[in-house]
């Protein structure tokens, strides 16, 4: 039995899914088995019920970073506004913004119209600073919100909620919502499966072959079709697709269940989640069950790995968000693959010389609603034969992602860096903020996929 979802939500059990033997024939391979390669499977079996459809997943559904997400569904994409504005010009960087959103109603319309039970609460996003730099730079954001007019709002220091007080500033986003990401996943599955879906687990690509049509090869078999979908995101490395997208860990963890007193301080946390400005700063979310889910801090390069997530440092963020949570301790943590770009734009297209070979992948680590978005798109491009106008003029809609320096020497330059960020992050080096670690016997390391691909 395989236990998809983060160790903090139970999405229930399952039966393992068949490895794929000998050769198998179908309309559209799907390479990896999380959100945008489900969501493009479903999508394509909803528009044309009549295609036969195959999912390829190196280990089991959700074994990625839709297993392993926090369930933070917001909008936003790729740079600061302001930073959009001047590199793409308003229509493009109003164009974005709301392709985002249009990306969150997708995941709500899909999770009503298919009754998904995955505690969806509808919501919205609170990014708050600390100083008065990081307040006049949300303040400016702000302004070009105002003038792209897209519903991005100031909160001054007067305004903000009480859990959020002793911060400078913040930026309201609203049409945001928090959910369990891995159940959303798993049921993606079921929901193809039920219109005719195959999805074989623990069968890992090892290459596509490219001839009169595609060849999906595994250790035990071929899957031989008209068109291939690459989503696995982070893990693109093996498969050299796209290029520029570079795998990365991060790390999340949970509370055990709250006191009524720190429940209450925490009001409003559960309809919107509290994310502090900045590189690696975490961000928090109340769960259904009384819980505080806390990401951000550590970074490593490569998918692959556990990245030893600290309880301690995660305890050290809990403990500095509020006084009433000074005996929180976090329960258990784990981590997780994300996929960036120099960028920080997602690549989504076809392989430069093979229109028939899709791939969507980088979503910096904001990918819950993005990537079911990028199904949908790529869905629709496949069916039809054509791709939708507005979505292709985007600038992330492309062959591959911007050129990103690769080889040793590099590498552990970017470990060095990562690792000072990580540092530099940490609350217990700030000034004014918790020093205590989290003792020794309250954290398990908890580690979803054992197996990772
Ligand atoms: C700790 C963490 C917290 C996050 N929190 C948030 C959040 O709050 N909000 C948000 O918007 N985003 C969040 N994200 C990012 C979000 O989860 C991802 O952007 C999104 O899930 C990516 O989906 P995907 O389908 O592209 O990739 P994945 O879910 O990683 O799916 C890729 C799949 O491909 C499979 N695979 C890999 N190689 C092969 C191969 N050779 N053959 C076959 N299969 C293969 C993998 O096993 C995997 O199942 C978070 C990510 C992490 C790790």
């Amino acid at each position: 039995m395989t236990a998809p979802g983060t160790p903090w939500a139970s999405s229930g059990f399952t039966a393992p899914r068949p490895r794929l033997h000998g050769t198998h024939r179908c309309d559209v391979a799907v390479i990896g088995a999380g959100l945008a390669g489900l969501s493009t499977a479903v999508e394509l079996l909803e528009h044309k019920p009549e295609l036969r459809v195959t999912v390829l997943e190196a280990d089991h559904v959700a074994a990625g970073a839709s297993g392993r997400g926090t369930g933070l569904l917001g909008p936003r994409l790729g740079p600061a506004l302001t930073t959009a504005r001047r590199r793409y010009g308003d229509d493009l960087a109003r164009a974005t913004y709301l392709w985002s959103l249009a990306a969150v109603q997708h995941v709500l319309d899909l999770v009503e119209r298919h009754r998904i039970s995955c505690d969806l609460t509808p919501g919205s996003q609170l990014v708050v600073a600390t100083g008065e730099r990081a307040a006049e730079q949300q303040w400016r954001e702000a302004d070009a919100a105002r003038a792209l007019g897209v519903p991005v709002s100031f909160v001054g220091p007067d305004a903000l909620p009480p859990v959020a007080a002793r911060y400078a500033s913040g930026l309201r986003y609203s049409h945001a919502a928090t959910l369990d990401p891995a159940a959303l996943t798993e049921q993606l599955a079921r929901i193809g499966e039920q219109r005719g879906l195959t999805v074989f687990e623990r069968s890992r690509v090892r290459g596509v072959r490219r001839g009169l049509l595609l060849t999906v090869s595994t250790d035990d078999g071929e899957v031989v079709a008209d068109h291939v979908v690459v989503a696995v995101n982070a893990y693109g490395g093996a498969l050299k697709a796209p290029t520029g997208v570079v795998g990365v860990r991060v790390q999340a963890g949970v509370t055990r269940k709250l006191t009524d007193d720190a429940l209450a301080a925490l009001a409003g946390l559960h309809t919107e989640p509290l994310i502090e400005h900045g590189e690696l700063s975490p961000y928090f979310r109340l769960t259904a069950d009384g819980r505080l889910v806390v990401g951000g801090r550590d970074v490593r390069r490569g998918p692959h790995g556990s990245l030893a997530p600290s309880p301690g440092r995660l305890g050290a963020a809990v403990r500095a968000l509020s006084p009433a949570l000074s005996d929180a301790q976090v329960e258990a943590t784990w981590a997780g693959p994300v996929a960036v770009t120099r960028d920080g734009l997602p690549v989504v297209g076809h392989h430069p010389d093979d229109p028939r070979l899709f791939h969507a992948a980088g979503c910096n680590g904001h990918g819950l609603a993005i990537s079911v978005h990028h199904g949908a798109y790529l869905a629709r491009w496949i069916a039809d034969g054509d791709r939708d106008p507005l979505t292709s003029a985007l600038p992330w809609m492309r062959p591959k992602g911007p050129w990103i320096p690769r080889g040793r020497l590099v590498d552990r330059v970017l470990d060095r860096y990562l690792a000072r960020l990580a540092d530099e992050s940490d609350p217990r080096h700030a000034p004014g903020r918790v020093t205590d670690t989290e003792p020794a016997a309250t954290g398990s390391h908890v580690r979803p996929t054992e197996g990772r691909p």
